[in-house]
């Protein structure tokens, strides 16, 4: 995987978002304060803008940009959430030209590490990292199975499809949801729901 996957995929997922953008409001109304797609299409929007910019040469070098991007033009939590995680992920890959399925897990591995981090959360707290982890987790058993990179990716997909649906019967316990309580329960969390758009982008890039 080279530059050219890296930033189809993050165009894959600009397209995703503006596309969802009024769904993902819907889930953040319910349970938060209905900024989440304004707010990661804004994000998305100026990454796109800066990749035009100024293009990057090499895989990590796109992830860096964007999250540095997101940091810079997204409140809330999810800005430095989603910044975190791609900044984990473009330190990963550093410069190399070529990304192969390992070390694409390893980068997840460390962007769930970096959103654990910072946002202190766990997985069955109803937050973005339901998503996450098990795309994470999914994505290393398929590459350590020896399983083509489009299977892998896909496999990834459905753990995060899984992960983010699971979050429905969940009370939220960090995050703005949370200080809803028990209100919490029976609604998707939007975070979840927008690391799905990731990971289905991601698969598409593929070829999937
Ligand atoms: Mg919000």
């Amino acid at each position: 995987m080279d530059t050219r996957f890296f930033t189809t995929w993050i165009e894959g997922i600009a397209k995703a978002v503006a596309e969802n953008r009024e769904h993902l409001t819907a889930l953040d109304a319910a349970i938060g304060d209905a900024d989440h797609g304004a707010n990661l299409d804004r994000g998305f929007t100026a990454v796109r803008e800066a990749l035009a910019a100024a293009p990057p040469d090499s895989p990590g070098k796109a992830l860096t940009l964007t999250g540095t991007t997101l940091i810079r033009k997204v409140g809330g939590a999810s800005g430095p959430l989603y910044g975190t995680a791609f900044r984990q992920m473009g330190s990963v890959l550093g410069s190399a030209p070529d990304v192969t399925p390992s070390d694409l897990a390893t980068a997840l591995e460390a962007a769930v590490a970096g959103v654990r981090k910072l946002g202190g959360a766990t997985e069955g707290d109803k937050t973005l990292l339901d998503a996450l982890a098990p795309a994470a987790g999914a994505l290393r058993r398929a590459v350590q199975n020896g399983t083509k990179t489009e299977d892998a990716l896909d496999a990834a997909l459905t753990a995060a499809r899984e992960g983010a649906r699971a979050t429905i019967p969940l009370q939220a316990r960090k995050g703005r949801a949370s200080y809803l309580g028990e209100r919490s329960i029976g609604h998707e969390d939007p975070g979840a729901a927008s690391t799905v758009l990731i990971l289905a982008a991601l698969r598409d890039a593929a070829g999937g």
